[in-house]
This record gives structure tokens, sequence and C-alpha cells, in this order.
């Protein structure tokens, strides 16, 4: 992590290793630091468990296991970063390894006095114990690749290209989609259609004789 006019701070993978990097530059905080990361460890294990209770089918003993064997969750439940950070390292102190220990707080996109701890925990244990990758070139590598790959083999990729519904097929399987590029509407058709916005997006794009009730509900 760089500070501006100041020293970088490196994120070590292992979370002994991360402990000790957070020590070393803040020797007066030992015991604050120990604290925190048991609340990282314990917010990180009880996240999880939520959501592998909350995707127990049926829903009734998920919801009874999530409140008996889970209730620890309970006193994270409503506590943001911000407040987390001012329980252990004190309100209006420390600000410099509170910075620090939620500086990746982007990756979930919410500011600190707004995101839910329990992401926080979850987050920065993943990134502790395994540490993180990124490839050269960043993310747009990945696009850039893909699309070379998809140009050689006859392929086309369309940018801002909006898509505004699938075409489906008598036999009720999709064959196209009809975008629309620079105001103008392309339909275009396929052997195979995969979509990666989401099932509800999906969904809203079908023609209306395949909306269902009782699907709109879920
Ligand atoms: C806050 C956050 C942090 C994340 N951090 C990481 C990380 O650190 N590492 C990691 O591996 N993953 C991370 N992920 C997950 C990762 O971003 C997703 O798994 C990945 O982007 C999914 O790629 P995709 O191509 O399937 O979908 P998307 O990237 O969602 O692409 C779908 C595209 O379709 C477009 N679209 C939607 N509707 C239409 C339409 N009607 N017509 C045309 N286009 C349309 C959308 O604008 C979008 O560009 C993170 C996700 C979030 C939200």
């Amino acid at each position: 992590m760089h500070f501006e006019g100041k020293e970088i701070f490196k994120f070590p993978a292992g979370l002994e290793n991360i402990k000790k990097a957070f020590k070393d530059r803040f020797p007066e905080l030992i015991a604050e630091i120990d604290i925190y990361y048991h609340h990282v460890e314990r917010s990180a294990f009880v996240f999880t468990q939520k959501f592998i209770f909350h995707n127990i089918t049926p829903r009734w003993v998920g919801a009874l296991l999530q409140k008996i064997a889970n209730r620890e969750y309970y006193f994270y439940e409503d506590k943001t970063v911000q407040m987390m950070n001012d329980l252990v390292f004190g309100e209006g102190k420390n600000e410099e390894i509170k910075g620090i220990i939620t500086g990746q707080f982007g990756d979930y996109g919410v500011m600190p006095n707004k995101a839910s701890f329990l992401l926080q925990g979850a987050l920065h244990m993943h990134y502790a114990k395994n540490g993180g990758w990124y490839p050269k070139g960043g993310s747009e590598i990945l696009a850039t690749r893909m699309c070379e790959c998809i140009y050689k083999n006859g392929g086309k990729v369309l940018v801002k290209a909006d898509v505004k519904n699938i075409i489906v097929g008598e036999d009720g399987n999709a064959i196209g989609v009809t975008c629309s590029t620079d105001g103008k509407s392309n339909s275009i058709y396929a052997t195979e259609v995969i979509s990666t916005i989401g099932v509800v997006n999906t969904y809203n794009l079908l023609p209306e004789k395949y909306h269902d009730a009782r699907l709109k509900r879920i």
C-alpha cells in the first residue's frame, strides 16, 4: 500500500506474516493487532457459516441452524468496518493503522463507515491467508488475449452493443440476440447463446411468452 510522501506498507501472504508486518510497523499496538485479527478470523468464519446455512434447504432448517449454531454472527451483524476499527484501535486515534488495515475496501466498493465488518473480515482473511495475484498488464489483459483468440478463430467482438432481447426459436431454444449498436437494431444468430449477465437480467430479455409469474417471484 502506498502513502503519499511515506514509505510503502507491504502485505505479505500468510496470516502470521501479515500480523508480524503490522506489529513491526506498529510495535505500540501489539495487543490491539492480535485482537483485531481475532475479530477478522471469527467474522470471516461466521460469515461463511451464514452463507452455508442460508443455502440449506428446506430454508427453515438453515434459518434454525443459523440462529442456534451461529450466534457469534449477531455480534458482527450490525457493526461497520469503522465501528470495529474504533472499538479495537480507539476512536479518533491510530488512524494510520486503521487506514492500512482497511485499505482493501475498494474491493467491496463501499466506504468503511457504511460497509459491514463481516465483509471486511472475509475479504481481509482471504488475502491474509493466501495472498493475492493479478495478471501482468492488469485485468484488461484477460479480455485482450480472449479477443485475440476469438478473432483468430473467425469470431467477432462487439462493444457498446446493448442486447435488447434474446431470440428464441420455435423449439424453445435461444438462437440469437437482437442488439442495438449506434442506435441501429441488429439481429445476430448463433448455434449457442451464452449469457453472463445473471439469471434475472437474462430472464428479462426473454420474449414475454416465456415469462412466468412464479419465476418472477424468485
Ligand atoms: C466488488 C467486486 C470485487 C471483485 N473482486 C474480484 C477479485 O478480486 N478477483 C476475482 O477473480 N473476481 C472478483 N470479482 C468477481 C468478478 O468481477 C466477476 O466474477 C467477473 O467479473 C464475472 O465476469 P463475467 O464476464 O461473467 O460478468 P461481468 O463482468 O458482470 O460482465 C457482464 C457484462 O455484460 C454487460 N451487460 C449487462 N447487460 C447487458 C445487455 N443487455 N447487453 C449487453 N451487455 C450487457 C455488463 O455491462 C457487463 O459488462 C469481484 C466482483 C465484485 C462485484
